[in-house]
Parts: C-alpha cells; sequence; structure tokens
C-alpha cells in the first residue's frame, strides 16, 4: 500500500459514489471483504408515493432474486415483493398475443416486482451488518484527482480520502463520468414514462400484463396486495396531456388502452413522469475509474432490465475487486478493470440491442407489418423450446449466481 500512501488524505481500499440501488448492491456484496468501502450518497433516497407505493417500482427477473438471495439481502425483501408467475404480451393492434407461465421453465415464479425504495432499505440492513461499509449521506464530491498512484477524493465535510478505485454509481447523469470526460452515445426517445399505482377490479393474479400501443408500451405489474403500479410510455406531448388531467378522465383513457384487463382500472394514485432515454458511456472503465449501472447505461424501460443489468455489473465488479486483492493486484488496474468490462459489455450490448429492436418493432404501423408482426407472436407462442429458451434467458436462470463474497 505504500503507492497509495504516497498521497496526502485517509486511505480507503474502494469509494462508490452513489448509494441508489446500485452502489449499495456493490458495497453490500463487498460487505464482509475485509476492504474498508466508502459509499457517498448525495441525497437520501426520497420515494414518490402513489396510494402509499413508491411508484418508482422494479422488477428484478428470477436471476437476480437469486443473486440477492446469495448476498443475503432478500431476507429483508421477501415480505415485500409481489410476485411474477406469469406474463402476458399482446399487440394493440392484433388479437392474441403471447403468455408465459413460469412454470414452463420449471419456476414457481419468473421475477418479483419490488418498491425501489424497499430494495434500497433491504440493502441498507444488509450493509448495517458489517463495520466495513461507511455509508456518507448527505456528502458531495469536491473534486476527484486521478494520479498513477491513486484517485484522491475531497469531500464536502473536509476529509480527502485516497483510494486505488473509484467507482460511479451515481446514475444516468453520472457526476462523476463528466469529470472523467466520458462522452455518452444517447438516444432520447421523445417519450416520457408514466408511473402511478392503480386498483384494478379483479385481483391480478400474478400476472404481469404488457400491451404495445402505438404510442408505446403499457405494463400493469403485480404488486404486493391487490394493486398493480403501471408504466406507460408516451410521446411527450401525450405524456404531458395524460398527467395533466383529472384521475376520473386519466382512468378512462387508461381503461381504453389497457383493453378491459383485470375487469378494468378503478383506481389511481398520484401519478410521476420519467424522461426515457437511452444512454452508454463510451468507457465504462478508466486507470482507477468503474462505472456500474445507469452511470454506464440507461436503456428504455420496455422490459424493466435497467436495474437488472446494473445489479449484475456490481456482482461482477465485486468478484473482480475480491480476486484482484487475493493475487495482490490492484484493483484500480487496467488489467482488473478491462476484466470486468469484458465480462458486463456483451450482457449490455445484447440488452440494448434487443429493447431497441423491440421498440422499432413495435412502432412500426404498416397493415403487413402488423400482421406479421401477430404472426410472429403466435409462432413463437406454439414453439415451445424457442419460447423456453427465450423465457430461459430474459429471467436470467441460465446465469451462474457469483459465489458468496466472504
Ligand atoms: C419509468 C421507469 C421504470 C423502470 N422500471 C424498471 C424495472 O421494472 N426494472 C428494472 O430493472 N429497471 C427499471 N428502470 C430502470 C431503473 O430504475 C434504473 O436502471 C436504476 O434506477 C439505476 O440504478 P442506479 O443505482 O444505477 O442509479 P440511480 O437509481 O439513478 O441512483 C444513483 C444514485 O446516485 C446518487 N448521486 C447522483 N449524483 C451523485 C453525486 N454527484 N454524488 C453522490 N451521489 C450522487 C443519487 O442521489 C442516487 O441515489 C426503470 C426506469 C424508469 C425511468
Amino acid at each position: 500500500m505504500s503507492k497509495q500512501q504516497a498521497l496526502s488524505g485517509e486511505y480507503v481500499d474502494l469509494v462508490i459514489v452513489g448509494g441508489g440501488m446500485v452502489g449499495l448492491m456493490l458495497a453490500a456484496a463487498l460487505r464482509n471483504s475485509g476492504l474498508h468501502i466508502v459509499v457517498i450518497e448525495r441525497s437520501a433516497y426520497q420515494p414518490v408515493l402513489s396510494m402509499d407505493l413508491d411508484c418508482r417500482v422494479s422488477a428484478i427477473v428470477q436471476g437476480n432474486v437469486n443473486i440477492l438471495k446469495s448476498v443475503g439481502v432478500w431476507q429483508y425483501l421477501q415480505d415485500n415483493v409481489g410476485v411474477m408467475a406469469s406474463m402476458r404480451i399482446w399487440d394493440g393492434q392484433e388479437q392474441g398475443g403471447i403468455r408465459f407461465e413460469a412454470e414452463e421453465i420449471g419456476q414457481d415464479k419468473l421475477g418479483v416486482l419490488l418498491e425501489n425504495q424497499h430494495l434500497i432499505d433491504a440493502l441498507q440492513h444488509t450493509i448495517d451488518e458489517s463495520h466495513d461499509v461507511e455509508m456518507l449521506c448527505p456528502e458531495s464530491v469536491l473534486s476527484v484527482v486521478w494520479k498513477r498512484q491513486g484517485v484522491q477524493v475531497s469531500l464536502e465535510s473536509g476529509r480527502v480520502l485516497n483510494t486505488p478505485l473509484v467507482v460511479g454509481a451515481d446514475g444516468a447523469r453520472s457526476w462523476l463520468r463528466e469529470q472523467a470526460d466520458i462522452d455518452v452515445f444517447s438516444r432520447d426517445y421523445g417519450q416520457k414514462g408514466i408511473v402511478a399505482t392503480v386498483k384494478p377490479r379483479f385481483p391480478h393474479q400474478n400476472t404481469a400484463c404488457q400491451r404495445f400501443l402505438d404510442t408505446g408500451p403499457l405494463a400493469l405489474l403485480p404488486m404486493k396486495g391487490d394493486v398493480c403500479s403501471i408504466v406507460w410510455s408516451a410521446s411527450n406531448d401525450r405524456a404531458d396531456d395524460l398527467l395533466g388531467l383529472s384521475d376520473e378522465d386519466f382512468l378512462d383513457e387508461l381503461n381504453l388502452e389497457a383493453g378491459g384487463v383485470f375487469g378494468g382500472i378503478v383506481e389511481v394514485g398520484k401519478r410521476a413522469g420519467f424522461p426515457l432515454k437511452a444512454q452508454l458511456a463510451r468507457h465504462i472503465v478508466r486507470p482507477r475509474l468503474a462505472l456500474i449501472g445507469d452511470a454506464a447505461h440507461s436503456i428504455h424501460p420496455l422490459a424493466g432490465l435497467g436495474v437488472n443489468l446494473g445489479l449484475r455489473d456490481a456482482m461482477v465488479l465485486a468478484q473482480e475487486i475480491m480476486d484482484a486483492r487475493k493475487f495482490e493486484e490492484d484493483w484500480g488496474d487496467m488489467d482488473v478493470l478491462t476484466r470486468y468490462m469484458k465480462q458486463r459489455i456483451p450482457d449490455v450490448l445484447t440488452t440494448m440491442a434487443s429493447m431497441e429492436a423491440l421498440h422499432r418493432s413495435f412502432k412500426v404501423q404498416f397493415p403487413a407489418w402488423i400482421k406479421l408482426r401477430g404472426l410472429g407472436m403466435k409462432a413463437l407462442g406454439n414453439a415451445g423450446v424457442v419460447k423456453q429458451l427465450l423465457m430461459k434467458n430474459s429471467t436470467g436462470i441460465n446465469l451462474p449466481v457469483p459465489h458468496t463474497i466472504e
């Protein structure tokens, strides 16, 4: 450690900027490693409440549920999740569609639905089990200086940390990424995702529904209790109109588009809109810097995979750091960080490309294409093996669960 000690300030093994779901996941995965980890979070998470639920929710696929179990987070989460046992997808223009059942791939669920707030709380409980992680919140970074032998991170409180590696987990508008002068490839969909909690007339029976409309996808996600969370993507103008409607008028519009699902929607809570963008950092690693989660990549939420990718980034990076430590390597070194990057890029690019293809496919409104799309869905519904393969891949159950880091 003599190289790091040459820098002025207090030595810590790892600095994570951003204590959202992904930054906390990295800290939780490394909490028993013996490393001194500092998480810097600018502001405590503020839930956006809609009928007493945080309307920012995430679908976590079964493969990542397994990861949450292996890290010890699940015990704090399991009582607060909605179960997704089946999923129905259909086209606004064509009848029919496709249905996925967890039992088709030998599982009891395809994934779970949770309020982001609950995952953050569960991760914080997990981290609190250990003295290795220091959570600084609210705290801000004033400056970051990358030097050959380490990174110097100066905090608003006056503390100066020097560390071999700083991790950017500070979301899509990452400040740290900007400080490192890393540009992004970005695609603005010109859409907003409207989110809210709604109450259906009949129980949702643990079924997620997604209807592809001319304006974008509308998802109804089964939450714990008999409520659903909606994510409705629409052009900016349409979304602003929908956000401005009275509850009664909004419900009329929603019921028109949701096609009578669950016997109709009878109540809606407070609504919020989030601009939809896809973005990929030109570099997700630099000497002594790694980006994870939305700081590295953000995707259209139409398949609800954004944080799922981020959780996997966190796990892979945690393992690379631990392996580097075991073999007495410097974990801020490009050799180590390149191993992280090489493992993550295929998953990220494939997911981004699939989201883009799906988005484009449902935007095309030529009658012949709509027919072909409907036939494609029917064919997929009948193609047992192909459908199972698709389900296994999209739920992540094919992915190995990284070993627990102790
Ligand atoms: C409408 C919508 C629906 C979605 N649904 C799903 C879904 O169903 N499933 C799914 O997997 N994904 C979904 N996503 C995507 C998911 O929400 C994101 O991928 C996820 O929030 C990314 O987590 P993160 O921790 O990387 O970033 P963030 O959640 O953005 O967290 C970043 C954290 O860093 C902090 N921060 C920022 N700047 C600084 C700084 N300078 N210093 C210190 N701290 C800082 C912030 O306060 C924040 O706490 C959805 C997104 C949207 C918009």
